[in-house]
């Protein structure tokens, strides 16, 4: 059976060019960055060429960019180092509900320790008002972090905005932009942010690599203890081989942004028309434009998504229920009840994310057995 992958918003298949240009850094080039020696010098050179090229896609200096083992470490490095770092100053950190649980469970860390945090609320597509952060800004407030683009239903936020009101008041401003690289225009100076966290296995990289963009004298720490890598930021033996890929992964994204865009559109509005004219009872949640492109997200009332999900993955077609690091938990999604919908309703929902290799013949074969599997479900579910 064929299998159709359509859940690139929990990861994505890494691109053969990236495995190839990572090849030689597991074996041939495998010295330790940090040693003297001349193959070493190779890996370091492999390294700093990553840096400068990943730095110049977002508009950024190589010295602002750490490396990190991905998107998870690199948000909480930003919440909880800046966090604390400037305690003395204020004690009241914002976020917003609808975040990735790298960033909520690492304010719930810092709440914990004596923080006060705001949990901006959403409205119904899930964006962040600008003048919600507005009015919950206090002289106290010392970090902002708001999401760019949202992993469950694909809003993307005016990060601009947000970020000139965070830094009226003093306070920094992070964007954890895991879903935004590669699929949006991803400018430093443009969303004017302090802090960034990305990862290199949402745009056809490796798992386990990600970084930290720290605009220049940005008060962040080290949170882990050992040698003195990335500049004493980030303690720990580089993960040379997954850097290569993760820059030669961005590469790939800015020579091919326009027709990947183009490209992800298209299959989303194929898929959504298709959906609205074979299934009654559903719900489209997220933003109708300011969205990542190539994403559908939809409940399909008096039915759990887990099931429809199970259904699909018969026929061979890989989708998610919600958000795949809150799937195999029957809680409805935090993001879509922040959004205003209903719990019943949002425990229907699931997650088309398309990727490059993605084609319409693909589209047509979800939709062709979409409606009997909803259908079928229905004729089981009490609530029908
Ligand atoms: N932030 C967002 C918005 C995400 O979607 C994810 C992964 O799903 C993460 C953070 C965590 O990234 P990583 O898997 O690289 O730790």
């Amino acid at each position: 059976m064929k299998c159709i992958y359509l859940d690139h918003s929990a990861t994505t298949p890494v691109e053969p060019e990236v495995v190839t240009a990572m090849s030689p850094y597991f074996h041939v080039h495998f010295g330790n960055p940090s040693s003297l020696y001349s193959i070493a010098e190779v890996s370091r050179n492999a390294m700093e060429e990553s840096r400068s090229t990943i730095a110049s896609f977002i508009g950024a200096n190589a010295s602002e960019i750490f490396f990190t083992s991905g998107g998870t470490e690199s948000d909480n490095q930003a919440i909880l180092t800046t966090a604390r770092r400037q305690k003395n100053k204020g004690q009241h950190i914002i976020t917003s509900s609808i975040e990735h649980h790298a960033v909520l469970h690492a304010f719930q860390q810092l709440e914990k320790e004596g923080f006060q945090v705001t949990y901006l609320p959403v409205d119904s597509n899930g964006i962040v008002h600008p003048e919600t952060l507005q009015k919950a800004m206090t002289p106290t407030t010392t970090l902002v972090s708001i999401m760019h683009a949202n992993n469950e239903v694909g809003t993307i936020q005016d990060i601009p905005a947000l970020a000139k009101i965070a830094h009226a008041q003093g306070a920094l401003f992070h964007t954890d932009a895991v879903q935004a690289i590669g699929k949006v225009p991803l400018d430093v100076q443009t969303l004017d942010v302090d802090l960034l966290s990305s990862s290199a296995h949402k745009l056809y990289g490796p798992k386990g690599v990600g970084f930290l963009y720290a605009k220049k004298g940005t008060p962040f720490s080290t949170f882990l203890y050992g040698g003195g890598q990335e500049k004493k930021k980030r303690p720990g033996t580089e993960n040379v081989p997954g850097i290569v890929g993760f820059a030669k992964a961005i590469e790939i994204a800015k020579n091919r942004f326009e027709e990947d865009h183009q490209h992800l559109q298209n299959l989303a509005t194929f898929l959504t028309e298709g959906i609205q004219s074979s299934v009654s009872d559903v719900v489209f949640t997220g933003h109708p434009t300011l969205r990542t492109p190539g994403h559908v997200s939809v409940c399909f009332k008096y039915i759990e998504g887990e099931s429809i999900l199970m259904m699909l993955d018969s026929f061979g077609i890989c989708v998610s229920s919600g958000s795949a690091c809150t799937s195999g938990s029957l809680d409805a999604s935090h993001v879509l009840l922040a959004m205003g919908l209903d719990s019943a309703t949002a425990q229907g929902s699931i997650r088309f994310s398309m990727g490059r290799m993605n084609t319409m013949d693909d589209m047509k074969a979800v939709i062709e057995v979409l409606p009997g599997i909803v259908e079928k479900l229905r004729k089981m579910s009490p609530l029908c």
